[in-house]
């Protein structure tokens, strides 16, 4: 038997996942690590225990799976991503630990930055994004400001910078490639969509010399053989890519206009666009979808800050549930009535709103209002921020025909029905909600030619149940419509 493994290394924890030649999933080995919190707003990981646990994690999945790794034919990465890394080239020492994609850091500095017009439109036109400290741009440009004799060192060529997947090939080649992928590029701040090189004119604006940065491959493409001292063999790594395009790869979200939604702890919607970047006039990210052949897809993104977070804060916070499954029988029991709406601001608001001094709040409550109330203005306040990125995506000129869903959310069938309601279309939930996983293991089965093409793919992914609206159309206009007012009364800008 040959052998596919696919790394994920993630927020919280690391897991290598195999999958079988026809893309079945397999085994599992997960391991959880550590978050710093250094200063308020600030969040860190160490990267030793980011190697440290991906290394564990394939070695006991080879062991559950009672296989030699000589069996694994080839090896997919997927990433948390913006996550930044600079270390020496020469002893492979980080100088700083991992400045995570949720750390705030550079809010200051982006702020100053974001007064040049010039400069916020060069970054929207020619790298999708918008000026935020969540890219790596302002985290390695703070590396190099802030830690002793790195600047000099970055000069002298002594320094690279990488994503979580340049770092982790970089460790997994025994130092030999220094290489990523287009979709981790895309999440740079310094990548140019339209040349897909590094931008020089940003490199510039940031102070970030040219040596730190890693070749940019396609998705499926050569990254590098894998020290046969880490796990016993030789193997290539072949499919890269960030985790949110894995999903839309593991979905097989090949076409224009097909959209996953996945719901964990945040939830992230991107839309397959096609072959031309198109640009958001609604603050969502443009960014590459996958690079196949040196041909990049394209895809616009929208990012909830909280989705699953909203359960979890429904359990630990309010304590009126021990379980998130058990939201699923409580929102049933809902009074029918139930008009509260409940904005989950907690931490701000994501896409469209981009409102960061937002915070939460509940409308609507009665003498009536209970705990199932609560629980279902919760729920359905994930589908209406869906909505808001659906609506978002619209009068950007881009309709999702099609949306298949994953993350742990939704296994929630109730969740998954109301979305259906309100979005006024078919929610189709996949047999593999491991989508991230399976995108990489894909990519690099491609590469290696496991699978021929993105045909044969597309036939593998099963639908496991298809959610279909139930509501009218002014129904559901007139549950929307409570949302979008709540929203308002939330906002401060
Ligand atoms: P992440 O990868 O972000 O850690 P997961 O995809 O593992 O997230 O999903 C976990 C999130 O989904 C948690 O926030 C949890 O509250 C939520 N969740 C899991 N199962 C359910 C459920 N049945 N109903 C509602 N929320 C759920």
């Amino acid at each position: 038997m040959s052998y596919i493994l696919a790394i994920d290394q993630g927020t919280t924890s690391s897991r290598a996942i195999l999958f079988s030649e026809q893309g079945e999933l397999l085994h599992v080995a997960q391991e959880e690590f550590a978050q710093y919190f250094p200063a308020d707003g600030w969040v860190e990981h160490d990267p030793k225990d980011i190697w440290q646990t991906v290394v564990n994690s394939c070695k006991n999945v080879i062991k559950i799976a009672n296989i030699t790794p000589n069996d694994i034919k080839t090896v997919g990465i997927t990433n948390q991503r913006e996550t930044t890394l600079v270390w020496d080239k020469h002893t492979g020492e980080p100088v700083y630990p991992a400045i995570v994609w949720q750390d705030r850091r550079t809010a200051n500095k982006c702020e100053l930055l974001r007064k040049d017009q010039a400069l916020v439109d060069h970054i929207k036109n020619e790298t999708g994004l918008l000026l935020d400290p969540y890219f790596s741009g302002t985290k390695i440009q703070w590396i190099l400001e802030n830690v002793d004799g790195a600047r000099d060192k970055a000069n002298r060529g002594d320094l690279l910078f990488g994503t979580v997947d340049t770092f982790l090939i970089w460790k997994l080649t025994g130092s030999k490639s220094h290489v990523t992928d287009a979709t981790n590029a895309s999440r740079t701040l310094l990548f140019n969509l339209h040349s897909q090189q590094w931008d020089e004119k940003l490199l510039d604006v940031f102070s970030i010399p040219s040596t730190m940065m890693p070749e940019v491959l396609d998705s499926a493409d050569e990254f590098g053989i894998v020290d046969e001292s880490i796990f016993g063999a030789e193997t290539p790594i072949q499919g890269v890519a960030g985790d949110q395009q894995a999903a839309l790869f593991g979905q097989t979200c090949f076409a224009k206009g097909m959209a996953k939604s996945t719901y964990g702890t945040g939830c992230f919607l991107m839309l397959n666009t096609g072959k031309e970047p198109l640009l958001s006039d609604h603050k969502l990210l443009t960014t590459v979808a996958y690079r196949l052949n040196g041909e990049p897809t394209y895809a616009l993104e929208g990012s909830i800050f909280m989705a699953g977070a909203t359960v979890q804060w429904l359990r630990d916070g309010l304590k009126i549930i021990s379980h998130a499954s058990e939201s699923e029988a409580l929102a049933k029991q809902a009074d029918k009535q139930n008009k509260v709406y409940l904005v989950p601001a907690f931490t701000g608001l994501g896409a469209p709103y981009w409102d960061p001094d937002a915070r939460g709040a509940m409308f609507g409550l009665t003498r009536d209002t209970g705990i199932n109330e609560i629980i279902e203005a919760g729920l359905k306040s994930v589908c209406y921020q869906t909505k808001d990125l659906q609506k978002a995506m619209e009068s950007d000129g881009a309709r999702p025909t099609t949306l298949r869903v994953d993350g742990g959310m939704c296994n929630n069938d109730w969740i998954m029905a109301f979305l259906s309601d309100i979005l006024g279309a078919n929610v189709d939930r996949p047999e593999i909600t491991e989508t991230t996983a399976l995108g990489v293991a894909y990519l690099a089965g491609l590469q290696s030619g496991m699978f021929s093409d993105l045909d044969e793919l597309s036939a593998m992914w099963s639908v496991e149940r298809t959610f279909e609206p139930r509501l009218t159309k002014a129904e559901r206009d007139t549950e929307y419509d409570g949302w979008l007012d709540a929203v308002n009364r939330v906002m401060t800008k």
